[in-house]
């Protein structure tokens, strides 16, 4: 009898460390000094709408921690920070922008979902001890060949500065998506499901 307790304890335990936290973190919660700039709950964004009722950004719990770890790594090594345009999106904001403009290449098919609706995407780019933006070839949201990170026709210091982004990020687990510097999955997004809870 003993015993059974003894091993029902250990797979318990065992259960509980294995287990992911699925949850949506917002991102300052977790580290302040990651500056949000939500251009969605701006009418300053493609669609010229304010698509987003509150200017906060999530993430899930995992992606929320390593991007908090990728802002240290910046912050020791370049002096620099991260700053966020975008992280968990709702499915139907997805569908709303997919009518405005429906191109695989910058907005994800509403009907396979997209990785910020899984909260495992993060658009970021790169500010200053003073919190000015780097140049980074282009502004977020550039829906031109000018924004892809292998883009060979910006200045030296625009490619050097979009290299540190990519580093940092890729460290601590995100993968930079071929037509835009700014986004990043987080890898093994595949196991986190799509949602469509409103952002508050
Ligand atoms: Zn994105």
């Amino acid at each position: 009898m003993k015993l059974k307790i003894i091993l029902f304890f250990i797979l318990y335990t065992a259960a509980l460390f294995g287990q992911t936290d699925t949850s949506l973190v917002l991102v300052s919660s977790l580290d302040s000094t990651i500056i949000t700039d939500v251009r969605y709950a701006t009418e300053n964004n493609f669609t010229h709408k304010v698509l987003y009722p509150s200017a906060k950004v999530y993430l899930r719990h995992d992606a929320a921690v390593q991007l908090a770890k990728a802002n240290e790594f910046l912050k020791k090594t370049y002096n620099l920070r991260i700053k966020i345009f975008d992280g968990y999106r709702p499915l139907s904001v997805q569908k709303y922008m997919w009518s405005i403009l429906p191109n695989e290449n910058f907005v994800a098919d509403p009907a396979k979902g997209s990785r910020h609706n899984r909260g495992c995407a993060a658009d970021v780019t790169l500010i200053d001890q003073s919190g000015r933006e780097l140049d980074m070839g282009t502004q977020f949201d550039d829906f031109t060949p000018k924004a892809r990170p292998d883009y060979q026709d910006i200045s030296d210091r625009a490619a050097a500065n979009r290299k540190i982004l990519k580093l940092a990020m890729m460290q601590f687990g995100f993968i930079q998506m071929e037509t835009e510097w700014w986004h990043f999955d987080f890898n093994g997004w595949e196991k986190y499901s799509i949602l469509d809870i409103p952002i508050k």
